[in-house]
């Protein structure tokens, strides 16, 4: 396949495209680079199967040649990054997606977008099932990621029911691993520089919400199956095994071997109590679960930081 991600400086865009690449596809990246780093796609230079075009989603895309497949990773995603570029994020997920979907349906390629659990907000059903409407603040200062993605979505629909388009929409739960941006803002980066620096671990809030995190090669390993499967509506894709921040933080500190102390920071505005995906639908449709144990999992996002620095 001729494949097109946008997002693929990205921390998954990247992995995405190394996937695709081995997978022996051709890959065409777009990225403007406002959060994405060139230095995660460096190593694919020279690679004549791998393209990189500097773009912002958001203007119109003109691609020439066949396109087999479209998938629309861009969009500032953790939220201190979401909160500098609001009206990025918006664009991103509204106009990104509307042009994407145009580009797709021009060629006939079919399209996947990465929703969040984001659309869920802050749930009242837990675990968290596809059925599931949601419970975001859609003024709130995180709306401006929720509601773009929950926009995302329904034009991906609108384009499957009006256009016939073979849409995929993938809900992607916290997700970790080598290429994240040290200071993203985001928890597993966050807590695992600070234990390395010897720094206090800031705990927002009393640490006892909730998250379940997903080692990065298994996400990407479910995503590539909804490319390929049959499925047009929504599927979580994430790691079931939950734990609260506070639990995580001594997880980090036992794997960094840290003395660092544990800090406890207000909790940002409409931060989720819990987060858990449930993955029946992933499980049945698409054969897929997670592989990597959260300690194996960590301990290579943990070297990670010690290669590159912090
Ligand atoms: N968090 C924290 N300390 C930090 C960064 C985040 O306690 O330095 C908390 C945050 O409030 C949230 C959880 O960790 O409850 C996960 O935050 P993250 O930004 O990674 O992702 P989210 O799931 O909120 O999108």
């Amino acid at each position: 396949m001729r494949v097109l991600v946008t997002g693929a400086a990205g921390f998954l865009g990247s992995h995405l495209t190394d996937r695709l690449l081995k997978e022996g596809h051709e890959v065409v990246g777009l990225d403007n680079l406002i959060t994405g780093n060139i230095r995660n796609i460096e190593h694919l230079s020279g690679n004549p199967k791998f393209q990189f075009i500097k773009h912002d989603v958001t203007e119109y895309i003109f691609l020439s040649g066949a396109l087999d497949a479209l998938l629309h990773f861009a969009s500032p995603a953790s939220p201190i990054d979401y909160l500098e570029l609001p009206i990025q994020t918006l664009k991103v997920g509204a106009l990104g997606t509307h042009k994407a979907l145009g580009l797709a349906l021009g060629k006939g390629a079919r399209f996947l977008i990465a929703s969040s659990s984001e659309v869920y907000g802050d749930p009242l059903t837990h675990p968290q099932q596809e059925t599931y409407w949601g419970n975001v603040n859609p003024i709130g200062p995180r709306g401006v990621y929720d509601e773009a993605k929950r926009f995302g979505e329904a034009i991906t629909m609108a384009y499957h029911r009006s256009h016939g388009l073979d849409t995929k929409i993938v809900r992607i739960f916290n997700t970790y691993g080598p290429r994240m941006r040290a200071r993203d803002g985001r928890v597993v980066p966050a807590f695992i520089t600070q234990a390395l620096s010897g720094k206090p671990l800031t705990v927002f809030g009393d640490g006892t919400q909730t998250r379940s995190f997903c080692f990065v090669s298994d996400l990407i390993d479910g995503v590539y199956r909804l490319l390929l499967s049959d499925l047009n509506e929504p599927c979580n894709l994430g790691n079931p095994t939950e734990m609260t921040i506070l639990q995580f933080a001594e997880v980090v500190r036992r794997l960094t071997g840290s003395k660092s102390e544990i800090t406890f920071e207000p909790l940002p505005t409409d931060d989720p109590r819990v987060r858990q995906p449930d993955i029946t639908l992933a499980r049945t449709e698409l054969g897929w679960e997670p592989a990597v144990s959260f300690e194996e999992g960590l301990r290579e996002t943990i070297r990670y930081f010690q290669e590159v620095g912090y």
